[in-house]
């Protein structure tokens, strides 16, 4: 009798929870859609205007986001929905899937929360009114970058350097509070810790990005100690000192997370006079993913009281997609204007059937990707060849420094970001060890710098990540892996022969075609490596990466 019982038991109990899950998830959106898109209208009208009046009003609607996001009779519904399993329809029971994740992370004690949030707001605050010294001088953030910069003088950059560090020793301790603090909301919610917490939220795994991480350590490590040498001689050179004697505070910026200035790059000379906005425009209608409505409602110029950085917003998942920048004509602004259009693009063409709780990129980082994947074209010879109307000499002496140019930077920047994340994953997981030397021996591991002797200070704090963006920091290194597999991926499958090293895009309306049908349609339809593994045939890996930026 039990198992004619449960034969017949089973499709209608799946068929009850099928119709619960639809009706729940119908309620939720009706009431999620118009205060999303009411929040994303004030941020910007926030961001275009200055108004402070926007600002309040943008924040009482994300307070009434998290209040629907917070609530515990529907959070054990969706979990009952997610555990019981029983949804046959794949995209209902993704959609469970993605409720959860956003309702899971808000379900921290309203008292825990309360504390978390006014903290981390107390430590943001306190580095943007912090300022170091160096003797009687007060720096800003920017006077410090300029002195690392340019200044010759070894005593003076070594004061800019420990200037730049101050506000670590002065946030530490009620960092590491907000981190204690973090962990005990993580632990009540059945998580080892808070970056355990924070990596299941956004679909990721620990062992997993370990894994991307180490590839990426093996496959850089000769080749970043082999150019570390050839700059160290230059520096040494350059301060009149021995190798062995250089310090961080030789380096050309706090953290050595940049690239060292080449003097013979002036890449914003190719720029000035062009409309930057017209060449991205024309690039983007060249390969088939025209930005024009999106264009139409976007603010570009800078203005009085506007945010002066660079962003993307969906303001409706329905085709209402803007972008706020701060344009003149140099490449930096064109590379961001190329790179906003990519988040941009995503965003547009994702496949409007989708229900709307699937109508968002597959995630953070997916977008940050396609971003990169068109941002560095700015300097990318071939394509200025092309765009710019570059006569082929010119394209020539570009390809020379460029391309040791983009080396430098993803070589070092990559060795910057392990730094991060082992830092963040062992902060989180024994908040309680030697931290200051934890720090260094990652710093001098991964980026060959060594502590200055005797040092033993929370120079760690100093990075503002840890406190306004916890747990994220690998998402930017994951953005540049898959920017570079995707690339390759296009130029194994849609471009013509032998357009791998020379390839510019422009004019390619299969390129366009193959990211919009691949990456872009699916929106949040498959987990990230679920849509990475059908959009290029393998898991996301950092050897495309190195074969592009490395070898
Ligand atoms: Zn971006």
């Amino acid at each position: 009798m039990i198992p004619l019982c449960c034969a017949l038991l089973l499709p209608g109990c799946n068929g009850h929870n099928t119709r619960a899950a639809r009706r729940f998830i119908d309620e939720h959106v009706a009431r999620i859609a118009p205060v999303a898109q009411a929040a994303n209208l004030a941020y910007w009208e926030a961001a275009t205007s200055g108004e402070a009046k926007a600002y309040d009003r943008y924040a009482e609607l994300e307070l009434q986001k998290r209040r629907i996001y917070s609530n515990p009779e529907e959070y054990a519904f969706i979990k009952k929905m997610k555990e019981q399993g029983g949804l046959k329809d794949p995209v209902l029971a993704r959609e469970i899937e993605l409720l959860y994740l956003s309702y899971l992370p808000n379900q921290m004690e309203p008292e825990l929360l309360r504390e978390i949030t006014s903290l981390s707001a107390e430590v943001e605050k306190q580095f943007s009114t912090f300022r170091g010294t160096a003797g009687k001088k007060r720096l800003t953030g920017n006077e410090i970058e300029a002195i690392l910069k340019t200044e010759k003088r070894t005593a003076v950059r070594r004061e800019a350097w420990l200037a730049s560090k101050q506000v670590g020793a002065a946030v530490a301790p009620d960092l590491l509070r907000l981190v204690r603090l973090r962990n005990k909301a993580a632990q009540k919610l059945g998580f080892r810790n808070y970056h355990a917490l924070s990596l299941a939220a956004g679909e990721q795994d620990q062992k997993e990005l370990d894994k991307i991480f180490e590839e990426l350590y093996d496959l850089t490590n000769a080749p970043f100690f082999a150019l570390k040498q050839q700059l160290d001689a230059e520096l040494a050179q350059r301060f009149h000192i021995r190798i062995e004697e250089l310090q961080p505070w030789h380096y050309q910026d706090p953290f050595f997370q940049e690239s060292p200035m080449l003097q013979d790059v002036d890449l914003d000379g190719y720029y000035a006079g062009k409309d930057v906005k017209q060449l991205a425009a024309r690039f983007y209608q060249g390969i088939g993913l025209p930005i024009d409505s999106v264009l139409i409602r976007s603010d570009l110029y800078e203005r009085e009281g506007k945010n002066p950085h660079a962003f993307c917003t969906d303001i409706d998942r329905a085709g209402d997609v803007r972008i706020l920048c701060n344009l003149t004509d140099s490449e930096r602004w064109m590379e961001t204007m190329l790179h906003e259009a990519g988040h941009g693009v995503y965003s547009y063409y994702l496949d409007r059937s989708l229900p709307w709780l699937l109508r968002q990129e597959a995630h953070a980082f997916t977008t940050e990707a396609i971003a990169n994947f068109f941002g560095r074209l700015s300097r990318n010879p071939w394509w200025m060849e092309q765009m710019l109307g570059l006569p082929p000499e010119q394209r020539l002496k570009l390809e020379q420094v460029s391309g040791t140019y983009a080396r430098l930077k993803q070589l070092i920047f990559s060795r910057w970001a392990m730094v991060m994340y082992e830092f963040e994953k062992e902060l989180y997981a024994d908040p309680d060890q030697d931290l200051n030397a934890l720090w260094w021996t990652l710093v001098e591991k991964y980026q060959g710098i060594k502590k200055p002797a005797g040092r033993d200070e929370p120079d760690w704090a100093a990075k503002i990540h840890f406190t306004i963006a916890p747990c994220y920091y690998h998402n930017y290194v994951l953005g540049e892996l898959l920017a570079s597999q995707l690339h390759a991926s296009l130029v194994k499958s849609v471009l013509p022969e032998g357009g791998g090293k020379s390839a510019s895009y422009v004019g390619s309306v299969q390129a366009g075609a193959w990211l919009r049908s691949r990456v872009f349609a699916a929106g949040a339809l498959y987990p990230w490596d679920e849509m990475i593994k059908r959009a290029t045939g393998e898991p996301l890996t950092a050897r495309y990466f190195v074969a592009q930026f490395v070898n």
